[in-house]
C-alpha cells in the first residue's frame, strides 16, 4: 500500500475519459488499496482513479455516514431523483476552491466490486453528491463545469455563518438554498477531520 500523488487542476489528464476495467486482479486491488491510503491521508470523502493518474473506471467513496468505504468499479448511475440539493463542494484536485453545485438528492449506482460482482449502491445527500462528483471525473468532467457560484475561503466562511445564524436545524427543502454548515463542507473533505 502506498500514497499516490493527486493530480491537480490544469493537468490535462483530468479532462480525459477513463476506460472500463476488465481484469479484477492484484493490480486493481493494489490501485484500490493505494487510493484508500491516498484518500485517508488527504482526509477526503471520495477519489477517482484519474485523480491519481490512472485512466480506469474506478472510484472510491468514504463519507462519514456509517456505511464505510465503497469501491465502485465500472460504475453507472441508473436512477436519480428529481429532487435536487444545492450545496458547496470541493475537490482534492482543486485545493482551496469551493463551489455551489446542484445535484440529485438521491441516486442509485450500479457497479462492480473488487471481485467483479455487480452490485447496486444507493446514495442520499452527501453520498449521492459524492457519487455524482466522482463519476463525473471518469468522463473528464470536474465540479467547476457545473458550478452555480464559486466561493473563496472567506465567502465560504461567511455563508456558513449566515446559515448557522438563520437556522441550525434547517431541513433544506428549498433546493435554491445553498447548503454549507461546516467547513470545508462536503465533497472530498470530511468535515470531522478538518481543522474547523
Ligand atoms: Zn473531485
Amino acid at each position: 500500500m502506498a500514497i499516490r500523488n493527486i493530480v491537480k487542476e490544469g493537468d490535462p489528464i483530468l479532462r480525459k475519459t477513463s476506460r472500463p476495467v476488465f481484469k479484477f486482479d492484484e493490480k486493481l486491488w493494489t490501485l484500490l488499496d493505494d487510493m484508500k491510503d491516498t484518500l485517508d491521508k488527504a482526509q477526503g470523502a471520495g477519489l477517482a482513479a484519474v485523480q491519481v493518474g490512472v485512466l480506469r473506471n474506478v472510484v472510491i467513496v468514504d463519507v462519514d455516514d456509517g456505511k464505510g468505504l465503497m469501491e465502485l468499479i465500472n460504475p453507472k448511475i441508473i436512477e436519480k431523483s428529481k429532487e435536487t440539493i444545492t450545496a458547496v463542494e470541493g475537490c482534492l484536485s482543486f485545493p482551496g476552491k469551493w463551489g455551489a453545485v446542484k445535484r440529485p438528492a438521491t441516486v442509485v449506482v450500479r457497479a462492480q466490486n473488487r471481485e467483479g460482482k455487480w452490485c447496486l449502491y444507493k446514495g442520499e445527500g452527501l453520498r449521492a453528491r459524492c457519487f455524482c462528483h466522482e463519476l463525473d471525473h471518469l468522463k473528464g468532467h470536474v465540479f467547476t463545469d457545473y458550478v452555480l457560484k464559486m466561493y473563496s475561503e472567506e465567502e465560504l466562511n461567511q455563508l456558513i455563518e449566515d446559515n448557522k445564524r438563520r437556522e441550525l436545524s434547517i431541513q433544506s427543502e428549498n433546493s435554491d438554498q445553498v447548503e454549507a454548515f461546516e467547513k470545508p463542507n462536503v465533497l472530498e473533505n470530511n468535515p470531522e477531520n478538518t481543522e474547523n
